[in-house]
């Protein structure tokens, strides 16, 4: 079972620890250790901000570590309960996915009796979910995909819960926000927190194995405002229109086939970029075959209208490999 450090329900502003009982081939009685934070003052809304889910995601992990140095008590109303990193162990190694080769988000609600990642997936969904009115997940395209930077949610059916997303989504100020859909497996922390009914604000900020200052800049400036905005955080929401920023571009990837995949193993080249538009049937892509010069490249084309909002950053690709995802333009009003 997962063991946390602190008593998350006290005032103030404490750092502890999860402890996650496991073996390895050097320390037979050993555990995962994951920092955790709470910053608690007063009655008021739970926030929980989360980075690091994935390892080779850093712009989640610098937002998350600088919100939690910075923040005092008297900056909150309620609470806020941050984790920076809750995969450490593939931060280190700057990979996607744990040394085990467990994805943290196909681990939820986890089992307090599984692997490591499904205790402490366990330990999230039964003693943190329940504590907060908003999950904050941080994600990018790491190092294999290179996304708009967006804010983004999961469609919802209950309209209250989907309104509380959009305008916690649409408070990150990005140029571009994204409804999208899991293509590749169940088990999403978002999903787990979603289905307790809780206001579920994520990102993809960037990716492509490097970071920009922009990108950091977006990443903090982004959760600020959203924990603002949620009433968790003292200070003045800011707006797009005070920043004197046009509406945001919305997309939905909603549609299975806006997620483009290789349709076999080789070198991929883009012929697309990020925020371009491209019509059904547009060549987005094409495989090259290293040990058949004289053979045609197979072109990859977009299925639906839409907006290029993720290359594939590893030219390098195996048949199935997500290459280009489209996502349709929307109206504010198709999110109500
Ligand atoms: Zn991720």
């Amino acid at each position: 079972m997962t063991r946390c450090t602190i008593d998350l329900d006290a005032p103030g502003k404490q750092l502890g620890h999860l402890r996650v009982p496991r073996s390895s081939n050097t320390s037979g009685w050993s555990s995962l250790t994951v920092p955790i934070l709470t910053i608690g003052r007063g009655d008021g809304p739970t926030a929980l901000v989360v980075g690091g889910v994935h390892g080779d995601e850093p712009e989640g992990q610098v937002a998350a570590l600088n919100l939690a140095r910075a923040t005092r008590p008297e900056d909150v109303t309620g609470r806020l309960i941050v984790i920076p990193c809750l995969s450490p162990e593939a931060s280190r190694a700057y990979t996607r996915l744990w040394p085990s080769g467990a994805n943290m988000n196909r681990s939820f609600p986890g089992s307090p009796d599984g692997t490591a990642d499904e205790q402490l997936a366990h330990f999230v969904s039964t003693e943190l979910f329940p504590r907060c009115d908003v999950v904050v997940d941080i994600h990018s395209g790491g190092r294999t995909g290179l996304c708009l930077p967006w804010s983004e949610m999961h469609w919802v059916d209950e309209p209250g819960q989907r309104r509380r997303m959009v305008e916690g989504m649409l408070a990150w100020n990005t140029d571009w926000c994204c409804v999208y859909i899991d293509i590749a497996g169940t088990g999403l922390l978002v999903g787990e927190a979603e289905r307790q009914g809780k206001t579920v604000i994520s990102t993809e900020l960037g990716g492509g194995g490097h970071v920009t200052a922009a990108i950091h800049r977006l990443a903090a400036d982004g959760l600020t405002n959203v924990l603002r905005h949620e009433g968790v955080l003292a200070g003045e929401v800011v707006t797009r229109d005070a920043l004197g920023r046009p509406e945001p571009t919305l997309l939905m990837a909603t549609d299975e086939d806006d997620y483009l995949l290789a349709p076999e193993s080789g070198l991929f080249e883009t012929l697309v970029d990020l925020g371009q538009p491209v019509e059904p049937g547009e060549p987005v892509g094409r495989i090259h075959f290293l040990e058949r010069p004289d053979r045609e490249p197979e072109v990859i084309h977009a299925a639906n209208a839409g907006v290029v909002c993720v290359v594939r950053a590893v030219a390098t690709t195996e048949q199935g490999d997500n290459v280009v995802v489209t996502g349709r333009v929307v109206h504010r009003s198709e999110l109500d």
